[in-house]
């Protein structure tokens, strides 16, 4: 079985989030960045079915150069080849035309039969890639999966279990497929520090937009369809107000102010 991961690497949401307001975008300069935490439960997905199915696994992710990070991580946890699509042409590509990239690598690395996402990313969370990816290349789409039941590479078919609204649905689809992981699906393990050492070492491949023979024309901030024509930043959260005084007078004065807020009546 040959299976492909999809993983971006995003700010980690934990330290502060920079914007550049006039560009409409996170900036990125500067900021901690990690795994989408989405693409770890999509990474230990396809180990656990490598593991279960014998095969192989590659991991792609489209990002600048210090993206390469998320592919190391990807190798010191066993996964066999990486790719890091990268060219200035993809800075400020939207939805679709990072869709775009990703499937020419699926296309170009050939046989896949399954291509695992995360439900959404931390940053962009706009949680169409999983989607966009399917619709280019003609595979089989199966969202905001909880499990996997069964992979039959031979007979070209995958169940699944997907969440939904009260309840599970469970699917049968033709491989290949594009399936995108809730979280909870698993529960993604670390890298040894073998693992880690031994990763460091590798000089990751990179592609570039001729590599992949994508029209630079369709992909970049130029190239792309859609446009952030403003972002704003909620404004902060006022300090709050601490009451003081006996435990009845507290009751009073806050059940007073939820009243007055139209909390309670
Ligand atoms: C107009 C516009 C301009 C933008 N400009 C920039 C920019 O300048 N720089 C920038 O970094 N981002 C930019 N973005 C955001 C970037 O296009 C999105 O992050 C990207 O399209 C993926 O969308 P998402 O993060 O919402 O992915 P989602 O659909 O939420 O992600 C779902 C899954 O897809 C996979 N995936 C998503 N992105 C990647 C990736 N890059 N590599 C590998 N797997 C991936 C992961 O498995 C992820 O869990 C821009 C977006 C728009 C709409």
């Amino acid at each position: 079985m040959k299976i492909a991961v999809c993983l971006k690497q995003v700010p980690d949401t934990e330290a502060e989030i920079k914007w550049d307001i006039s560009k409409g975008a996170l900036s990125r300069e500067g900021m901690d960045s990690i795994t989408n935490p989405f693409d770890e439960f999509a990474l230990e997905e396809a180990i656990l079915t490598k593991e279960n199915y014998d095969g192989e696994i590659v991991a792609i992710t489209m990002g600048p150069d210090k993206a390469a990070d998320v592919l190391r991580n990807a190798l010191a946890l066993t996964v066999d080849t990486v790719y890091q699509l990268t060219d200035p042409a993809f800075a400020g590509s939207d939805t679709f035309a990072t869709a775009s990239v990703l499937a020419a690598a699926i296309k170009k690395i050939g046989d896949i039969d399954v291509v695992f996402c995360g439900k959404q990313s931390t940053d962009g969370s706009t949680g169409v890639i999983g989607a966009e990816l399917a619709a280019i290349l003609g595979y089989s789409q199966l969202t905001y999966v909880s499990k996997i039941r069964q992979i039959d590479a031979a007979a070209k078919k995958i169940i699944v279990e997907r969440s939904i609204e009260g309840g599970n649905e469970v699917i049968e689809a033709k491989l290949p497929a594009v399936v995108s992981v809730i979280k909870g699906i698993n529960e993604p393990r670390l890298p040894n520090l073998m693992g880690i050492r031994k990763a460091g070492k590798v000089e990751i491949p990179k592609w570039n937009a001729g590599d992949l023979g994508v029209d630079v024309g369709k992909v970049g901030a130029a190239g792309s369809s859609t446009k952030v024509v403003e972002i704003a930043v909620p404004p902060p959260r006022g300090a709050g107000e601490i009451l003081k005084g006996e435990v009845d007078d507290i009751v009073n004065t806050l059940t007073d102010k939820l009243i007055d807020l139209k909390v309670i009546k």
